[in-house]
Parts: C-alpha cells; structure tokens; sequence
C-alpha cells in the first residue's frame, strides 16, 4: 500500500503496513500521524533529542554539520517538532544529563558514525538506566550493520541508508502504541520480532529537498571561525575507492533510482544566497562533494552560473584520475582557489591494488601541473599504515610530497572504516588493530602489520606533520593569510 509523504514532506512515497498480516489487505495508513489532508500543525508535535556520534579528529567541530542528517532535522523543523541536539565524540554524562534536562525528549534520534559505536552504546546504556526513552537510530552505523545497531541499549528501531521522508514518517508515529507500522528502510524491533523492510526509492530530485538545518550545529560560530559555508551539490559518487562506504551505498539501492544525483546550480546558489544573509563573515564556499568535478556537463553549466552570480572563492573536491587541464581551467575561471585532492599514498600498488582508486602516478603529476598553472592551491589527503605499507612505501609518499610542494597536506594514519572492502583485507591478515576504535579518536593508526608497527608509523606521521604544511589546528585560509587576516583579496593571491 502506498500512500503520499504527506504535508511538508518531499515527493519520496512512503509504504506504511501493519504489522499484524491480517490488517495489511486494505488498511493504508495516513502519514506522519495525522490523517491525509491535515495541515503540519495539526499533526502531534514531538520532543526530539538528536544524538550525534562523530570522531573528535583534527579538531573538527562536534557536533558537526553534515548536510544529510541536516535536510533529515529540516524536515523535522518545517513539521514543527521541538529539537535539540548534542554532538559527542566521547562519554559525557554531564553533557547528556544536561541535554535531557534542557530538552525533555519523548524520543531520541541517535545518529551514529561507524567508528563511535563504543561511545554510543555507553551513551545509550546511561540513558536507559535513567530514563525510558524510545531510540531510533541513523547515519553510518546502521547503515552497514542494522541487526547489530539495534542491539544498542534502548534501539527500537534503525533507519537504514538515505531515509528522509520515510524517517520522519517513523519518528512521528513511534509514540501511538495502536500502530504497528512498518516504513521502507526501518528496521524495527519489539515483542512481536523484527521487521526488516526493504529500502525506498531514492529522492532523485534532490532540488525537492528544503536546505538542510544548520543553527542546531552551532553554524554561525563555525562561519564566524572559518570564513567557510559548507554545501553539498550531490548525493552518491560514481567512483569506487576500496576505503569509501559509497559502492557499497551504491550495490544497496541497485534498482532504486539514480544513484548519483545532482541539485540544479539555481538551487545550489540560492542556498548560498541565503546562508551569507543569514551568518556574517561568510568569505569562503566549500563543496563538499568528492563527485563535484566528475561530471563535466553539469560542472560545466554550474560554473557558468556560479561565476554570473556568485562573487566568493570557492574550494571543493578534484580527483585526480578524472581531471584534465580544461577542467582545472573552468574551475579557475570561475572562482575556485583551492581543490582538496585525496592521493592517500605515493605506492602505486596501495593506491590501486588495495584501494583500487583507479589513479596513476602520471595523473597526479599532471593535475598538479594544471593547477599550479592556474593557479590553483592544493589540500592533499594522504594515509599512512594502510595495508601492505612499508618503510619503503612510506619514503616514497615522503617523497612525492616534495615533489609536488602541495599548499598544505593533510596526512592521517590510515584506519580501517567498518564495512568497506580495504577492511576486508585487513581482517582476513589478522591486521585489525585489538583498540578498534579507539585508535582512530587518538590519531592512531588502525591495523598492525607485523612488517610496518603502529609505532613507526606514528612516528612517520610526526615527521611529516612536522615537515610539511598541515591542516592541523587552524583554518586553511588562516594559515595562508601571514600578510592580512582580515582582506580576502590578500588571501587568495596567485602563487608566484
Ligand atoms: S571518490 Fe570519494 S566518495 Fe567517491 S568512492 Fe572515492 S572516496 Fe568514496
């Protein structure tokens, strides 16, 4: 049975059923628990804590704008539920207790990254033991283990994938105990057993979505610090890097719509338009899209429009293996100062091998060409103890980077991501570090290859922190802007 979203919900169709079998012939559920045809104020207004669990790594803000679970708190907004939101990178009783006491929640929406699983479960085992509060759960976690998220203390239920309507759909029918519903992509657990449905279609017309929620994150402080707006112009990614979750997102919604999926450049600019009238300080916009420059016609008309309507400097994702100088020169044009490159390591076989990036020693050399001669600045991505790495393989990373004199380089110890194929590789060795995720949140590495320690690693790490220009600790233009904080014209001089 379907029946539509329902008011202030974009055009996704949600499947409600009961659950009995016997009342799934001929009942259809309204949505989002009032019945079709009534207003969003009509319908029952919910308390909602969000939970966000995110690495605390290179001093990256928590909680942490993310531009999904920001449409997902938008659409909550837009139906008038009451939210509050606190992000957590570690344990924090006093932080949670708080937040219980501001908010007073009837419902918990625990979004949980795949590497704070630990946080979240003594998290959630504190709430259960002082409240009774229903939790739902979404985000990475569930996506790639929904059976094991629901065993979180307090879980009902676990949103699977890209829910959006769907989601909101659930987390406003969850406190009417006469409904024993099931919404596509939920998997929900009670006394009767589980539910497992199957995902919905994706959103394909991104452009239906409202602009994703930012004040719950705190965004006027984050723009007041980093002169940034974050955008993101897409959802999905044609590529297929062994370390990234993205195919593994892709093999899920096979046969459920287009997988990669752009915002129309009006959409994109209006959103723009109004972030810089809502916070003061906006100087700079960041894509935040790896597939932003993978397709050229759609880059190539967004550009147009961007550089006829939009005046700030930009800085968004270029791969290299997908790059040419027409590109690199229609990005320029256009604005672009910086472009953010993950080139991970100089080894040829842990770059295509193992991770399988597709991405030539000779194509790094040329982007990087291209972009000096437009004058484009560069952020590199590199992990180091990622596996097969050896002490070899390190001095040849060490190397490139003083080859190709990147702006400033961003150099992380490689950790396995659960549920992505590079991490295969490494439990199928034995390599998977005994701390789990605890290495990540100490800027540890992850695995332990008997061949190349955790230790030297490290201290290779140090080194070339030490060495080269990092992303640590300040904002990217700060560091650029010795001969003026305050004029972005100075900012963003050509390299000489
Ligand atoms: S380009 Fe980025 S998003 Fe796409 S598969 Fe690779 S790492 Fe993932």
């Amino acid at each position: 049975m379907v029946c539509h979203a329902g008011p202030g919900l974009p055009h996704a169709d949600v499947i409600h059923r009961a659950r009995t079998p016997s009342l799934q012939v001929g009942l259809q559920f309204g949505p989002v628990g009032c019945n079709s045809g009534r207003k969003p104020l009509e319908c029952k207004v919910v308390r909602i804590l969000i939970l966000q669990f995110v690495p605390d790594v290179r001093g990256r803000p928590v909680p942490r704008f993310e531009p999904q679970l920001g449409t997902l708190l938008s659409l909550l907004v837009q139906r008038e539920h009451e939210l509050s939101l606190l992000g957590l990178a570690g344990f924090d009783v006093a932080a949670v207790k708080a937040a219980l006491a501001r908010g007073l929640p009837q419902l918990i929406y625990a979004d949980i990254s795949p590497v704070c699983v630990d946080v979240a479960r003594r998290t959630l085992q504190y709430v259960q033991e002082h409240e009774f509060i229903p939790v739902v759960a979404g985000g990475g976690y569930p996506t790639i283990d929904p059976a094991a998220c629901l065993s979180l203390p307090g879980v009902q239920a676990v949103a699977v994938g890209e829910p959006d309507a769907s989601l909101v759909t659930y987390l406003e029918r969850i406190k009417d105990p006469a409904v024993g519903q099931v919404v596509l992509g939920v998997w929900a657990r009670d006394e009767r057993g589980l539910d497992r449905p199957e995902l919905p279609q994706l959103v394909e017309d991104l452009d239906s979505l409202p602009f994703p929620e930012r004040d719950l994150f705190g965004y006027g402080e984050y723009v007041r610090r980093t002169g940034e707006i974050e955008i993101a112009s897409a959802r999905g990614c044609p590529q297929k890097c062994a370390y990234c979750m993205n195919d593994r997102l892709a093999a899920m919604y096979a046969d459920r719509g287009t997988w990669v999926r752009r915002r129309c450049a009006e959409n994109v600019l209006e959103e723009i338009d109004l972030l810089r009238q809502k916070y003061e300080g906006v100087r700079i916009v960041r894509f935040l899209d790896h597939a932003f420059a993978l397709d050229p016609a759609w880059l190539g008309e967004f550009l147009d429009a961007y550089a006829a309507r939009c005046s700030l400097p930009f800085r968004c994702h270029l791969r290299a293996n997908a790059a040419d100088e027409q590109t690199v020169g229609r990005l320029a044009e256009a604005g672009c100062k910086l472009v953010d490159i993950e080139l991970i390591s100089a080894s040829d076989f842990i770059r295509n091998e193992i991770f399988e990036m597709e991405l030539s020693g000779e194509q790094i050399i040329a982007t990087f060409a291209w972009l000096g001669a437009a004058g484009i600045r560069t952020r590199v991505i590199i992990y180091l103890g990622a596996p097969y790495e050896s002490e070899a393989s390190l001095e040849d990373t060490r190397s490139l980077l003083r080859e190709l004199k990147p702006d400033t380089v961003d150099i992380r110890p490689y950790y396995p991501w659960p549920g992505v194929r590079a991490t295969e590789i490494c439990r199928e060795n034995g390599w998977l570090h005994a701390r789990g995720e605890e290495q990540l949140h100490r800027d540890l590495p992850g695995i332990d290859m008997p061949a190349c320690r955790p230790e030297k690693i490290t201290a290779f790490i140090k080194r070339l922190r030490q060495e080269f220009p990092s992303t640590l600790s300040e904002p990217w233009w700060r560091r650029w802007s010795s001969a003026s904080r305050t004029a972005i014209g100075q900012l963003f001089h050509k390299r000489r």
